[in-house]
């Protein structure tokens, strides 16, 4: 087995390439090609000795995951199915804004955090990702949109660590993978527009304020640990009061000078105005013991086995201005790729009866990608049906 050069971070490159008996300005080389220009075939390198991409040859490849399908929303989302083996896939969004691109990536086959209201934790957790599979979602869909959208600069500016599984719950390639987004001689991507979102696991925080410190979105949910006890399961283990303290040690070394909280709007089980009071209690008890935050509501995208329902527009709105009222900035997170299940919690939700390859129909713009495809980014379009 060779190795897989998206595996590694820069200094995890050096250290390959040091076994190659090579130094580390040509590691600094073979990670701009592969990041910054998408290449993938060693000989295309033409600045690196012919001796050098010989030995690469026997002893390395680059390799994203094989893509399983693409759909391309009415709205410029879109959404790939990549497969991870084992009759396991996982989702990575791309949702384009006037302002910016962002992708959504998966950090896990799956989740054990087990939310009541999230399809993924709905359906269990089958395994963690590698460096390599984190890393090859960021760089295949850069290198796709460049040739797709006809753009020679960089197309993805922000990454949002919201996509299946729980990344902290994956740390050891979480950060490594981070360190790649962040590289200027890979994606150049700022810490401010380098999100992950966490359920609340709290050594973890602290451990990624101390190792790369990116901005930070937390999921939760509930005003108080009764209720949040129930909707996420790992409340239990790290209730409320220290989620909230891990949050304002976070701050303290965050990119950005709040966190952000999502909120899950839950007709009927989370969104009354009353719960909304809660909630600003919560994050300013009193002077001096704020927790400086924003709030992203997010509508509940229903699916059948939660038993729960989307929240009334007018809850979200009273909602919202209890918070808002109070002095919390707060937005409610537009659906973006409705027509695909692009949507927060939607993602790879039947995962496990789509290892084929799949056609949608209707109004779905569809691209289908074979994958027995050797997967490169500018991997072949077979079908599109508009
Ligand atoms: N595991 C991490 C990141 C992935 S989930 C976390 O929980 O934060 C990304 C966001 O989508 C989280 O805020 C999560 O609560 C939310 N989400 C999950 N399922 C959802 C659903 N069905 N509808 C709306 N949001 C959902
Ligand atoms: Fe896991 Fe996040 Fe889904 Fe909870 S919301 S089950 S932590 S992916």
């Amino acid at each position: 087995m060779t190795a897989n050069l998206l595996d590694y971070d820069l200094d995890g490159l050096a250290a390959f390439c040091e076994r190659l008996g090579e130094k580390r300005f040509r590691a600094t080389q073979l990670f701009r090609w592969i990041h910054q220009k998408g290449a993938s075939q060693f000989e295309d390198m033409s600045d690196l000795a012919k001796s050098l991409r010989e030995k690469l040859k026997t002893t390395a490849h680059v390799q994203a995951l094989p893509v399983l399908s693409q759909h391309i929303s009415a709205d410029g989302t879109i959404k790939w199915l990549f497969d991870v083996g084992g009759g396991n896939a996982i989702e990575t969004v791309f949702i384009p804004e006037d302002d910016r691109g962002t992708l959504c990536v998966s950090s896990q086959a799956g989740c054990a955090v087990a939310c009541r209201f999230c399809s993924t934790g709905h359906q269990g957790f089958s395994r963690n990702l590698t460096v390599g599979e984190i890393v090859s979602q960021l760089w295949f869909a850069e290198h796709f949109l460049r040739q797709h959208l006809k753009k020679d600069e960089r197309v993805i500016s922000n990454v949002v660590m919201m996509g299946m599984g729980e990344p902290l719950q994956n740390y050891s390639a979480l950060v490594p993978a981070l360190r790649v987004m962040l590289d200027d001689h890979a994606y150049g991507l700022s810490r401010r527009r380098v999100t992950v979102s966490t359920s609340g696991v709290v050594p973890m925080m602290d451990r990624l304020g101390k190792d790369c410190p990116v901005a930070l979105a937390v999921s939760l949910h509930a005003p108080n640990d009764a209720l949040r006890d129930d909707l996420v399961p790992l409340n239990r283990k790290y209730p409320i009061a220290e989620l909230l303290e891990a949050c304002k040690r976070y701050l303290q070394v965050a990119p950005r000078d709040f966190i952000t909280f999502e909120y899950c709007m839950l007709d009927g089980v989370n969104d009354t105005t009353k719960h909304a009071a809660e909630l600003v209690m919560l994050v300013r008890p009193g002077a001096g013991e704020r927790v400086w935050c924003k709030f992203n509501l997010i509508p509940f995208n229903p699916f059948p086995a939660s038993g729960l329902l989307r929240s009334s527009q007018e809850a979200v709105l009273a909602f919202s201005k209890v918070l808002s009222d109070a002095g919390i900035v707060t937005t409610v997170r537009k659906t973006r790729g409705d027509d695909i299940d692009a949507a927060c919690g939607q993602l790879a939700g039947d995962v496990q009866d789509r290892t084929n390859v799949q056609t949608r129909i209707g109004k779905r713009r569809t691209i289908i990608i074979r994958p027995e495809n050797e997967m490169s980014p500018q991997g072949r379009e077979d079908t599109i049906n508009d």
